[in-house]
């Protein structure tokens, strides 16, 4: 659902990966459910907008039941980097 924003960020040449864009390949991995050291086993999880940076959005993952952090990750094709972009 976001391929209309991929098609005019990605540049049309160059490293398709570990050059500040991996999007194209790494679409929407959102984890519902990841494994809490505290609860052991997998919970579902809240997501959490940390950062905004210029490279990607910041997400952290926390456990629902406990709250403890049990991920984390950076989208390199959020949103918020289309808008820049654009
Ligand atoms: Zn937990």
């Amino acid at each position: 659902m976001k391929e209309s924003l991929f098609s005019f960020v990605q540049p049309p040449a160059g490293p398709p990966r570990n050059a500040g864009y991996d999007g194209a390949d790494f679409r929407e991995l959102d984890a519902t459910e990841l494994y809490c050291p505290n609860c052991r086993r997998a919970v579902p999880v809240n997501k959490f907008l940390l950062l905004v940076l210029p490279d990607g959005d910041r997400y952290e993952y926390r456990c629902k039941y406990c709250g403890a952090k049990v991920g984390d990750k950076v989208d390199h094709s959020g949103q918020f980097y289309g808008i820049l972009k654009g």
